[in-house]
């Protein structure tokens, strides 16, 4: 494994080039205005109706639309949902790509799965934070950053890796250290980690362990202190120091119970249903279903987020946090 650091990446390459981000969501406030304060020459594209248009003239950024910021740019980093991307780039952006510019993504999503495919003579790179644009924003400002990923896809001038470690510099992410790796491994990790442990697989735990103690009896209440709450504090452990920093410091109770029981919660049932999961991801079965979704206007998708919220892990766990101060009002 090959990590990147500080003074490993000579970010000159990068400095008198014109960088438009497309995009000014979470990853494209975040990492824009860190460029900026990186002394790069940056532009912001985005729609005159959308929201963020406003936020970041606030910010002080140079806004204008897509086509404008493409047409200017050498490098374009696109920073628009990834499921609108193919759109935005065929329509707005492809018109403008001349030879010898950068395309470039924090996802691999749209190049692997050859939903966008740029002309032979431009660069296809990546540069990923490994976390949300707002941490992306504050640790730079604490003079820090988070670590990241580096992908070349395609180096049609010779320069793409020393692109992609300047811009990856530039928003901080060799001050923590950069990884490389490949648009397929990127995509298809992300798109695992995402299903199977973080968002589906942590909150199906969390729900299961919920549902278990609300329907043999106890207070909901109890319930979501011990199986939701409680989560943050054993993660922020394991983040910190480990499996076994976090062992070290619960009870020897919680250690021996933890070890002892967790396989009779995480089964092999479990694992095969995670090869399931991967296998949908690398035989494209997730990418067809999700086009489809978007397909049509994400219905099924609108449905799910619905249902969410009438679960009652969700409406008793708003009353607590409010209750306790965690969560405003709205
Ligand atoms: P967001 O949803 O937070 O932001 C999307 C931005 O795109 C908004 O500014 C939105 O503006 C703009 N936008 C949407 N549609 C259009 C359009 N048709 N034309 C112009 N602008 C448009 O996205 P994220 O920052 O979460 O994701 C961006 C990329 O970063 C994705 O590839 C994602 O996978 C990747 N990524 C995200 C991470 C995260 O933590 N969020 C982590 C690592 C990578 P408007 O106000 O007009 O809607
Ligand atoms: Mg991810």
């Amino acid at each position: 494994m090959k990590m990147y650091y500080e003074d490993d990446v000579d970010a000159s390459i990068v400095a008198d080039k014109t960088i438009a981000v497309m995009g000014y969501g979470s990853q494209g406030r975040g990492q824009s205005r860190n460029m900026a304060d990186s002394g790069l020459n940056v532009i912001i594209g985005l729609r005159k109706d959308g929201s963020s248009w406003q936020k970041a003239v606030d910010d002080g950024m140079n806004v204008m639309t897509v086509e404008e910021a493409a047409e200017k740019a050498d490098i374009i980093h696109i920073l628009l949902p990834d499921e609108t991307q193919e759109k935005v780039y065929a329509e707005q952006i492809a018109p403008y790509v001349e030879s010898g510019n950068t395309i470039s993504f924090s996802h691999g999503y749209n190049i692997h799965f050859g939903l966008i495919e740029p002309p032979e003579d431009v660069n296809i790179i990546m540069f990923a934070p490994k976390g949300p644009g707002s941490r992306v924003r504050q640790t730079y400002k604490e003079g820090f950053g988070i670590p990241g990923l580096v992908a070349i896809e395609r180096d049609a001038t010779g320069d793409a890796l020393q692109i992609a470690l300047g811009l990856a510099k530039a928003v901080g992410l060799t001050r923590a250290g950069v990884i490389e790796t490949t648009f397929k491994e990127e995509t298809e990790t992300d798109l695992f980690g995402e299903q199977a442990v973080l968002c589906g697989g942590l909150t199906g735990l969390i729900k299961a362990g919920f549902e278990t103690l609300v329907e043999a009896g106890y207070q909901p209440e109890i319930a979501y202190f011990e199986t939701c709450h409680e989560v943050k504090l054993i993660v922020d452990d394991i983040y910190e120091n480990g499996f076994g920093g976090m062992w070290k410091d619960v009870s020897n109770t919680a250690e021996y119970g933890g070890l002892t029981r967790r396989d009779m919660v995480i089964t092999e049932e479990a694992k095969k249903g995670m090869k399931e999961i991967l296998g949908q991801i690398q035989d494209g079965t997730f990418k067809k279903q999700f086009a489809d979704e978007n397909a049509t206007d994400a219905a099924n998708l609108k449905e799910m987020r619905a249902a969410e919220e009438k679960e009652d892990i969700e409406v008793v766990g708003k009353r607590l946090r409010i209750a306790c101060g965690l969560q405003d009002e709205e």
